[in-house]
């Protein structure tokens, strides 16, 4: 087979989960975001594993993203879309059950045009200045839309991943401001403010990439191991160059393997003459140019070369791939390719 195959270990999802869910109180829900493909992986079996593992809440970017896990799943579970209530979502929104975050005065309106009695949420902005709505267009709609009864009212952290950050308590104290007397339940945390402590849990946390084995969740069970087939291993003499633009030069006798998978795969070509492969637990390194399809790499120091080399795995997992590659492990994972054959392991129920 030429392609390459993506493993991915269900078991270590639920396990990614519960860890989560085990770092907050009782009354605190854990739900998961499965956007983007579940983080790359398939977000049909991903949702479906973590409905598994105990997840009742899902969190997507986009309606159509909804949709997807409403097939999935079925009726029962909550799926909210983080983009809320655009132009053209209304019949998504209504036929698959799906609740818009409303980000501005402008969605609340077509929201209540569109959808009158349909649940909704409310996305506000904390100071990320990306999503929500601000802190004085919120005072005006806020007897309103909580008179209408808001599943959540949530806002997102810019910096979580930074505990330290002085804006992670800034953005908190501006929720408990923005937010003080309402009854609806609220949300700030992803996965690095559900490490950040409770005060940042609220009713519920939504994280995403550390249920996928990611930072900041370095506690994380990885997920994902993808091993790339070998084409073809050539012997070069001292001086010969390999790949595009000739980047590469042999220093000395070297045997080189071309494997499957290329930068149309998500092996993003900034790895070029910099990521790493492993043969088990021999560290072989990636020579010359990512391509399109193919990488080429040193396996000189390999007495047999195996018919497969991993590119993630037990050496090496998204968040040191993507160190090498000057990037972070979220567009290692959602840069995962189409063309890979996904293989689901464990999560037996
Ligand atoms: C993507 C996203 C999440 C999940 O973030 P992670 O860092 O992957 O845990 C949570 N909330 C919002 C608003 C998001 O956009």
């Amino acid at each position: 087979m030429g392609t390459a195959t993506l493993t991915i270990d269900r078991d270590a999802i639920i396990a990614n989960w519960r860890a989560l869910d085990a770092a907050t109180d009782p009354q605190t829900e854990t739900a998961a975001v499965v956007k983007a493909d579940g983080y790359g992986l398939g977000v049909a079996e991903v949702a479906q594993v973590l409905a598994r593992a105990g997840a009742r809440s899902f969190f997507v970017a986009v309606a159509e993203e909804g949709v997807a896990v409403r097939r999935a799943l079925g009726v029962g579970p909550t799926i909210s879309v983080f983009s809320g209530h655009m132009v053209g979502d209304t019949e998504l929104l209504r036929d698959h059950d799906l609740i818009p975050l409303l980000n501005s005065g402008e969605q609340a309106a077509r929201h209540r045009d569109g959808l009158p009695g349909h649940p909704f949420g409310i996305q506000l902005d904390t100071g990320m200045n990306r999503l929500g709505m601000e802190p004085e267009e919120w005072a005006y709609l806020r007897g309103w839309l909580l008179g209408e009864g808001p599943t959540l009212i949530m806002s997102h952290l810019a910096c979580a991943d930074t505990p330290d950050h002085a804006q992670n308590a800034a953005q908190l104290r501006a929720f408990r401001d923005m937010t003080e007397g309402v009854s609806a339940p609220r949300s700030v945390a992803a996965t690095g403010g559900t490490l950040l402590g409770t005060e940042y849990h609220f009713d519920l946390v939504r994280p995403g990439v550390g249920l996928y084995g990611g930072a900041p969740f370095y506690d994380a069970q990885p997920v994902v191991t993808l091993s790339l087939p070998v084409i073809q291993v050539r012997d070069l003499n001292p001086g010969e160059s390999v790949g595009y633009g000739a980047t590469w030069v042999a220093g000395r006798a070297s045997k080189v393997a071309t494997v499957s998978g290329g930068y149309a795969d998500g092996l993003i070509r900034a790895k070029s003459n910099r990521a790493t492969l492993w043969a088990g637990d021999t560290p072989c390194p990636l020579i010359g140019r990512v391509s399109m399809d193919l990488i080429t790499v040193d396996v000189t120091d390999l007495d047999e070369v195996p018919a497969s080399l991993d590119i993630l795995g037990p050496h090496q997992g998204v968040d040191m791939l993507a160190e090498a590659a000057g990037t972070i492990g979220y567009e290692i994972l959602t840069a995962l390719g189409a063309r890979y054959h996904r293989r689901y392991i464990g999560g037996a129920p």
